[in-house]
C-alpha cells in the first residue's frame, strides 16, 4: 500500500495529511527528520478513523503527543505520524476529569483547580499531553499518573475500542502496557483525591534545578533503584560534556540539551558515552527514560 493511497483514504475521512513533515517541529528536543506522512486529527472520531485506516492498510503508524519524551532519528519516520495535540476536551466534575488524549497536562491541572482540587498539581511543568502521560506513566518521585487514573479509553491492535481499568494498564516506573503494546489512548478519566501538590512550589523547583527554556526531552535516564541517574552522571564528571551541538546540561546532569542544530546522531552518541562512563565508574547500567525511535 502506498502513502498516496493511505493519504487519499485519510483525506476522504476528513483528516489532512502532510508529506515529509519535519519531526523537529513537533518534538521538544527540536530534533528529528521528516515523517513520510503526518496528520493531526481534530477530534476523537477522526483519531479513531485515522488509526483504523492506517492499520487496515497495514501502514506503519506512530502516535505522537507533545513530543516531549521522544528522540526521532535524523532520517525521520517511514510511515504516518498521527499527532494528537488537536484532540482537546475536558469534562470536569467535583470528583474528577474526563480528558481527551491531546489535552495538555497543564490544562487538566487547571481544570482540576477550578473544581477545587490540587491533586493533579504534581503534573505542573511536565510538558506532555494526557495521552502521552498515560502511556509513559508520567510523574514525579512519589506520585504518577497511575495514582489518579480511574480508567483509560483505548483503541486496541484489532481496532476495537475498550475501557481499561488501572490494573489492566500494566503501569510501572515511567512505563505501561499501553506503551509496550502500542495501544492508542483516546481519553482518560482522572480522579481527584486528597494528596495536595502546590504547582507554584514545583514550578519554582524546576526553574532552579532544570534547564527550562533549552530544548530537551526531560530526564534521559530512569533513576536506578535507590539512586539518582543525575547524581551518577554529575559525579562521573560529565556535566557540560558535549558532542557536536548536544550537551549534558550544566544545570541537571540527567538532561541532554540541544544547543541549537543538534542531530539525533549526536544525542545518541552522547547517550552512549554517558552510559559507558557511568558503567565504567560505578558499574551501574542506566536505562533510558526518553524513547529513542530506531532509524
Ligand atoms: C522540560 C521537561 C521536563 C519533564 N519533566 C518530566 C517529569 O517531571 N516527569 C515525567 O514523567 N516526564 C517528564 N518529562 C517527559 C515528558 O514530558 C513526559 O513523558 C510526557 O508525559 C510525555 O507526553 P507527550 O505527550 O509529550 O508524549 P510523546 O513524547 O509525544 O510520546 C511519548 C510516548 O507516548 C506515546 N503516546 C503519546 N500519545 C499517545 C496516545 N494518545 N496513545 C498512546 N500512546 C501515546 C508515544 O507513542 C510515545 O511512545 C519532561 C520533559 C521535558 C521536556
Amino acid at each position: 500500500m502506498t502513502l498516496a493511497a493511505v493519504a487519499r483514504s485519510l483525506r476522504a475521512a476528513g483528516v489532512d495529511v502532510r508529506y515529509d513533515e519535519p519531526l523537529s517541529d513537533h518534538t521538544t528536543f527540536r530534533v528529528g527528520g521528516p515523517a513520510d506522512g503526518y496528520c493531526e486529527p481534530q477530534s476523537i472520531p477522526e483519531l479513531v478513523e485515522a488509526v483504523r485506516l492506517c492499520r487496515a492498510q497495514a501502514f506503519p503508524l506512530f502516535v505522537l503527543g507533545a513530543g516531549s519524551n521522544i528522540l526521532f532519528p535524523d532520517d525521520g519516520h517511514r510511515g504516518v505520524v498521527i499527532c494528537t495535540k488537536s484532540i482537546r476536551g475536558v469534562a470536569a466534575s467535583s470528583t474528577g476529569l474526563d480528558v481527551a488524549a491531546g489535552e495538555p497536562l497543564s490544562s487538566a491541572l487547571a481544570a482540576a483547580e477550578e473544581w477545587g482540587s490540587r491533586s493533579l498539581g504534581f503534573l505542573a511543568g511536565i510538558p506532555g499531553t494526557v495521552g502521552g502521560a498515560v502511556a509513559t506513566n508520567a510523574g514525579i518521585p512519589g506520585r504518577a499518573m497511575s495514582d489518579v487514573i480511574e480508567s483509560v479509553s483505548i483503541i486496541d491492535p484489532a481496532n476495537q475500542s475498550a475501557e481499561l481499568a488501572p490494573r489492566e494498564c500494566g503501569f510501572g516506573y515511567r512505563t505501561s502496557r499501553i506503551r509496550d503494546r502500542r495501544l492508542v489512548v483516546v481519553s482518560a478519566k482522572l480522579r481527584f483525591d486528597h494528596e495536595i501538590y502546590d504547582p507554584a512550589v514545583l514550578l519554582a523547583r524546576r526553574r532552579t534545578t532544570q534547564p527550562i527554556g533549552q530544548a530537551s526531552a526531560g530526564c534521559v535516564f530512569r533513576n536506578p533503584p535507590g539512586g539518582s541517574a543525575g547524581a551518577l552522571i554529575d559525579q562521573a564528571g560529565l556535566k557540560g560534556f558535549t558532542v557536536g551541538r548536544a550537551q549534558v546540561s550544566e544545570k541537571h546532569a540527567n538532561f541532554i540539551v540541544n544547543l541549537g542544530g543538534a542531530t539525533s546522531a549526536e544525542i545518541c552518541k552522547l547517550i552512549d558515552i554517558v552510559r559507558q562512563k557511568v558503567y565504567k565508574t560505578y558499574q551501574v547500567s542506566l536505562d533510558l527514560e526518553v524513547e529513542v525511535v530506531a532509524g
